[in-house]
């Protein structure tokens, strides 16, 4: 459920016309509804309910920043409890400045640099997730060197097939990320033996929008298999970190699990385990909270399909379509009750900018006011400024209030960054 509803007509988000925001802040812009952050916030937290009550613990929930790093939104879910799951030094350093405090902070990614390990280091975050055995050493060494002791756990790649676009899936054994099962007992061994490092556990996240609990469920039994493992082997094993990736609905007719069975299948799958978890949700607390609203600049009729739909957002403010071929409910924000076939596309010259093809949608004329729903994960974070684009601004919503909390950037300030050198005049 999500707070952008149609009220006497027109699409609000919460209380405040979608008309206004495009008015007063142009278009395209994205969207965020505070309501609906902490709603998701506060559901999948629920879920989780069976999980705190088997094992004693309330988990830690670090939302996966790289779904929307919006300072704004970070300072949301920051009051809620959360923490972060960060992939980089600028998302670590986004986080401590949304007030997440560090040792809710848990650091992924398969290429740390020795700068940004060094960075987790000094901000004493709560959880390196290790990738290889090369970082694990890398890891241990810095610490050392600065007399920390990291708390870590050890990716591993429990090889399920995610079912999930091949570009999110990120637990088969051909994907970079995380130890092999095989190898994960003999690295182990290896880094939880190195001064630096307080290797107390092991991590896991096989992909994002899944719309299945089964290839969770059995990645998390070989997980817990090798917590059984390590712990026969004489390791201590106080952590588990079950990464993110639960689905979100993005077209009508999709029905990811809900996070309350997701908590229940978590609860089943680590009965007995005796750890803390942790897990990182991204999309599904923020996939629905925001949307990209944009003005149709033309509509183009004439060629041998159905008519073109001319918005002014594109690949590079909303790059999912393209890159995914992924599908956004595309809405009137004033809907007049006809509809149309149309393709939706951007002004970007490149056949790739397209939105939806063929697509039974509110009928549109130049001028009208659109969304793209579902746009709050993997959205302005993916945004790129090709075609001499700007960046597209950020606003939230708050009941009947709005702030905008990121600036569009102008075409022109990005090429003020850049300069003629010397040698060509
Ligand atoms: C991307 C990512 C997540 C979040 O995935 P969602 O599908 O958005 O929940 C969590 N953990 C890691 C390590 C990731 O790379």
């Amino acid at each position: 459920m999500d707070h952008f509803q149609i009220r006497g007509g027109v699409l609000n988000a919460e209380d405040v016309p979608l008309p206004r925001i495009a008015e007063e802040v142009g278009t395209p812009v994205y969207v965020y509804s505070r309501a609906t952050l902490e709603r998701h916030a506060r559901v999948f937290r629920a879920g989780l309910a069976p999980v705190a009550e088997q094992s004693g613990h309330e988990p830690l929930i670090a939302f996966a920043v790289k779904s929307n790093p919006n300072l704004a939104v970070l300072k949301v879910l920051a009051n809620e409890g959360y923490g972060a799951d960060v992939v980089s030094g600028g998302e670590l350093t986004r986080a401590l400045a949304a007030g997440m405090p560090a040792e809710k902070i848990v650091f992924s990614g398969v290429g740390k640099t020795r700068a940004e390990l060094e960075l987790g280091l000094e901000k004493q975050i709560g959880q390196f997730n290790i990738e290889s055995r090369e970082e694990g050493c890398e890891l241990a060494e810095l610490a050392a060197k600065l007399g920390r002791t990291a708390q870590a756990t050890l990716r591993i790649n429990p090889d399920v097939d995610a079912k999930t676009h091949e570009k999110i899936s990120t637990g088969k054994a051909e994907n970079k990320f995380g130890i092999p099962l095989v190898h994960a007992l003999e690295v182990f061994d290896e880094l939880a033996h190195l001064e630096g490092l307080n290797l107390r556990g092991v991590a896991v996240h096989i992909g994002s929008q899944l719309l299945d609990l089964e290839p969770l469920e059995s990645a998390f039994a070989k997980v817990g298999q090798l917590v059984a493992d390590l712990r026969q082997a004489g390791h201590k094993i106080t952590h588990v970190d079950l990464g993110g990736g639960l689905g979100v609905p993005y077209k009508a007719g999709e029905n990811p699990p809900s996070p309350s069975d997701y908590g229940s299948m978590v609860a089943r799958a680590t009965d007995g385990w005796g750890v803390h978890l942790a897990f990182e949700p991204g999309r599904v607390i923020a996939g629905n909270a925001g949307v990209l609203l944009t003005r149709v600049i033309r509509v183009k009729r004439g060629g041998n399909g159905p008519p073109f739909v001319i918005v002014d957002a594109a690949m590079n403010d909303l790059a999912r379509p393209a890159l995914y071929g992924a599908w956004h409910d595309f809405d009137a924000v004033e809907p007049s009750g006809e509809s149309m076939t149309a393709n939706i596309v951007g002004p970007i010259c490149e056949t790739g900018d397209t939105f939806a093809r063929d697509r039974e949608c509110d009928a549109l004329q130049s001028g009208d006011l659109a969304v793209f729903r579902t746009a709050g994960a993997y959205g302005a974070t993916m945004a790129s400024s090709y075609n001499s684009r700007g960046f597209v601004a950020e606003v939230m919503v708050s009941g009947s209030q709005y702030a905008v909390v990121a600036d569009r950037i102008a075409a022109a300030a990005i090429m003020d960054a850049e300069r003629v050198p010397d040698f060509l005049s």
